[in-house]
Parts: C-alpha cells; structure tokens; sequence
C-alpha cells in the first residue's frame, strides 16, 4: 500500500499556504478564456464512448504541450490515455469522464428541444466540462509547484465510456492505480458536492446475452428455424416475472440490441443488453447468476444456443473521508459562482419546459440555479438505490472522492438533451473556473500536508474495507468493449464535424452558432429579476 515518507514534504508556513492559495485562484481567473475554449470544444464533439478520438486528441494536445508525458492506450483501450508530469510522492491521480449521450444533441444556451444535428449524440450529461476542469487547475499548480519546488506526480486519466461503466475496472485491473496514492475525480452536478462514505448508489453489471437459432422462410418452413428473437422475448418475460420477486433497491432495464432482420426469415441470432444494478456487490452478483439462468432457461424453450458478454459494471461506490474533509474546506472558500440574470432566466425557462413535456413533471416549481452551497455528504443510513459509476471501481482500491460542481440546471432528467443546454454557456464555464479552483486548492494542500493522505490511507484500511473485500465482476481475459458506438458515430460524425468549435474565428461557442443567450420561444417566459 502506497505511504510517502514525510520526510519529502516541504513544510510550509500556514501564511505561506494562504498565499499559495491565493494565487492559485487569481491563475485561475486568468485562465478563464482557456477554461471556455476546453468547455466549448468538447461539447462540440459531443462524441460517444469508446469513439472519444476528438475529444482524447484534443485533451492530450494540449497536456503535451503543457510538459506532461502522455501514454496513449491505457489498458488497451484506443481513447484512453495517461498524462504525467511532476516526480517523486504523492502520486496522485485527476481524472473526469468524457463520453456523451445518443440523441441527446442540443443547441447550448436554447431554453427548448433543438438540436445542432437531428438524432446525433451530445453532450446530455454534461462530460465536456469536467476535463476542462481537471486541466485548468493542474496547469495552474504546476506553474506553482515548479516555482516552490514541491514534490509530487500528477497524473490526468479519462472516464471513457462512463455511460457504459465500461471502463476503470479495467483500469485498475491493469494496475494503473497501484502506484496511486489518491484520486481526486470530478463529475458535473448542479451544486458543489463532496461526500465520503457510502452514497446510496448501485453497482452495476452490464451484460448482453446472444442466442443463436436456425434461419428458415417464416412462412415456407417456420417448422424448420429455431428463432433466437423467441429467445431474446421468453428471456424478457422471464427477467419480468422475476423482477416481482426482487427487493426494491434494484434496478435492471435492457434494450434489445438485435432482433433479426426481417419478418419473413425466422431470425437465426438476436441479442438482449442488461443493465443489473443492486445496492451491494453480492446483490448484483446474485441478479447476474439469475439472469444467466434465466437466458440458459429461454434458449432450452427455443431450442437456440446462449452466450453472454460483460459489457461494463462498476461497483456501488465508497468514498474517503480524510479527502473530502479537506475538499469541502475548499468548498466553502470558494463558493458558488455569481450567477447572472440571463443564467437564471435561462435556468427557470429550462426547468419549466421540462416539467411540462414528456420527459415528466418533477412536480417541483422552476427554482432556478443553485444559490445556496450543499452541506458535506455523510454516508447513507438507507437508499433506494439508483445510478452507477464506475468510479466506484477505482474508490474500492484508492483513496478516492468525487468533486461535483456546479455547471448544470437543478431538476432536470438528466442523460437528456435538456441537461445540455447549459453545457457551453456562462453557466458551466463559471462552474467549471469555481470547480477548477476548489480542486487546485484541495491539491495543493494534499501536497504540502501529508496527514491527509497517511489519514486517508488510514480511513481506507480500518474503515471502508475492513469487511469488505473488492472482488472484480470481470474477469482476467475480460476485453473492453471498444467496438461499441462504433456505428453510430460512423454516421453521425460527418455531419457534426461541420460544427465543431472554431476558436480561432469565434469568441464562444455560442457566437459560432450565433445564438442569442438565453433564447426563449415566444411562449416561454421570461422571469422578471427577483422572480426567481
Ligand atoms: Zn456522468
């Protein structure tokens, strides 16, 4: 288990500590063109997982310029890359997801359904801004720590394909956090969040299962075939039959990823994608084990051969105290963003759509952006269940806390376009410069106090897994999906390439669009100043 000798640490004086942190955030204000360059670019790609190559291109470009030694590939995965820069302890590791969302293209910064390209991806969940983060405060602490002579190594890391939670089990397998003393990740949200502890999410297996069947003219000589699609239906009655029987923190849901070719031809392989979520490794292993048997019990009916595949999973997450401690200090100092009256107008004029239109009245009324900071998040007595990361992967092997920033609208359905539109706008721009400073901040003081790191350690040892033991749901000869999304960006990149973000001709994204911020339709209204 990685410990870093005291002894490396240069001590620092409290005063002199202030005023490192002081510059640290007036480095940062400076950066702010360059924050909203990364912001606007990304969400111009708008590239779904494992076909990230923009996106990972464009992020190591620059950390390559910027000194850091980048290593492309990481645990076989094409848009994958490490980028290193510093010596000695700690080590610690930044990283962000990166991926989008299919359909989920939106013009930023429109209060209503417009897309930029009709059915493309985008950026519905809003991965363009937590890079732009990451890169914007390890610049800003480099230039610091090079000046100090502080000793440490930085290392920058994607979440590719986060939507598939298809790839940092991977990584830790491969042994890209053994050397890590800790991990700082960040993730968009509507408000600043730090929490340690259990957060009451699920884990996750995502599985698909193929059948394999006998081809035959479905009106000529149906006797004759063997229908894997009859496979793929007598499997999904099953799983809902069974679901009856299941307690109520799961969550499973698939979509039929192959149902045969045409009617008249009895339809020889068909596949089913699960997605098998519990609050508990042993409960999603024990929903995995049910769904092979049941997938086994739809090909004995049909006569058709089962195999199945792991597509992703991540465990139910657990973050580190001793880290968030420190990074909720941060928090407070900082401080939400001074939203402007167009942020606001926007922010409400969005929230109202969504509550009204198929995506499902939250029953809240339109409250605007978050004005008020979220307290620090203390482990769950009880949860539900909901949501996966696959972070939790890498939480359950370093010290590791999740730092969410205000970027996003509050109330919204979230993998959704409607989660886009504030994407490349004020709004995640000075979310993205307030959350960059939170995290050089926490770094900084992970580098010259090394009780956080020794007590993280400690907290991870005698707390988080005392009883608990990670037990990987891949295997060793488990292989990255990379083939996924592969199609879709095939036929949607040509036309979203014309519209990818040209700094060096517009000011914003939204200039290069030429939108009007915020656009309302004439029957959105707008809120007068303080109606909000
Ligand atoms: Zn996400």
């Amino acid at each position: 288990m990685p410990l870093f000798a005291s002894a490396q640490v240069k001590k620092v004086s409290q005063a002199k500590l202030r005023a490192m942190k002081k510059e640290l955030v007036s480095e940062i204000d400076n950066q702010k063109k360059s924050t909203q360059e990364m912001v606007d670019m990304i969400f111009s790609f708008g590239e779904l997982g494992f076909q990230e190559e923009e996106t990972s291109r464009y992020l190591t470009d620059i950390l390559q310029k910027n000194g850091f030694t980048i290593e492309k590939g990481m645990a076989g995965i094409p848009t994958a890359w490490t980028a290193k820069w510093g010596s000695g302890k700690p080590v610690i590791a930044i990283g962000s997801d990166i991926d989008g969302i299919p359909k989920a293209s939106q013009k930023p910064g429109v209060a209503y359904h417009d897309p930029i390209v009709e059915g493309a991806p985008g950026h519905g969940e809003g991965h363009n801004a937590g890079q732009a983060l990451n890169v914007t405060a390890v610049l800003a602490l480099k230039k610091l720590m090079e000046r100090e002579g502080l000793p440490g190594t930085l290392v920058l890391w994607p979440g590719v394909a986060e939507e598939q939670v298809a790839t940092k089990a991977y990584y830790v397998r491969d042994g890209y956090f053994k050397d890590v003393d800790a991990c700082i990740f960040t993730h968009v949200s509507n408000n600043f969040k730090v929490n340690y502890g259990d957060d009451g999410a699920n884990g996750v297996v995502s599985v698909e299962f193929s059948f394999e069947g006998e081809a035959a003219h479905g009106a000529g000589a149906p006797w004759r075939g063997k229908s894997a699609l009859d496979a793929v239906e007598l499997m999904n009655i099953g799983w809902n039959y069974h679901r009856e029987h299941m307690e109520p923190t799961q969550r499973s849901h698939y979509v039929v990823t192959n149902g045969g070719d045409q009617p008249n031809v009895v339809p020889s392989e068909a596949s089913v994608w699960y997605f098998l979520r519990d609050r508990t490794y042993p409960k999603v292993k024990n929903m995995y084990d049910d769904a092979i048997r049941i997938a086994e019990g739809a090909a004995l009916m049909t006569g058709t051969k089962m195999t199945y595949r792991i597509l992703g999973s991540a465990w139910p997450r657990h973050f580190n105290k001793p880290i968030a401690e420190a990074m909720y200090e941060n928090i407070k100092a900082v401080g939400l963003p001074a939203w402007s009256e167009e942020d606001q107008v926007l922010a409400k004029a969005v929230q109202e759509e969504v509550s009204t239109n198929k995506a499902g009245r939250e029953g809240k009324p339109a409250q605007g952006l978050a004005t008020k900071l979220s307290s620090l998040g203390t482990p769950v007595e009880f949860s539900m269940g909901g949501g996966s990361d696959d972070i939790a992967d890498i939480t359950w092997n370093v010290p590791t806390v999740t730092l969410r920033f205000p970027s996003n609208i509050p109330g919204l359905p979230g993998h959704h376009w409607a989660n886009a539109i504030s994407m490349a706008t004020p709004i995640a721009h000075k979310g993205v410069t307030a959350g960059a400073k939170v995290e050089a901040l926490t770094l900084l003081d992970m580098l010259v106090k090394p009780e956080i790191i020794e007590n993280a350690w400690v907290y991870f040892r005698d707390v988080q897994t005392k009883d608990t033991k990670y037990i990987p749901f891949i295997s060793e000869t488990d292989k990255p999906a990379i083939e996924l999304n592969t199609k879709i960006m095939e036929e949607f990149r040509p036309e979203m390439k014309k519209y990818y973000y040209d700094p060096t001709k517009y000011n914003t994204y939204l200039e290069q669009l030429g939108i009007q911020y915020p656009t309302l339709r004439s029957d959105q209204k707008t809120p007068k100043a303080g109606d909000y």
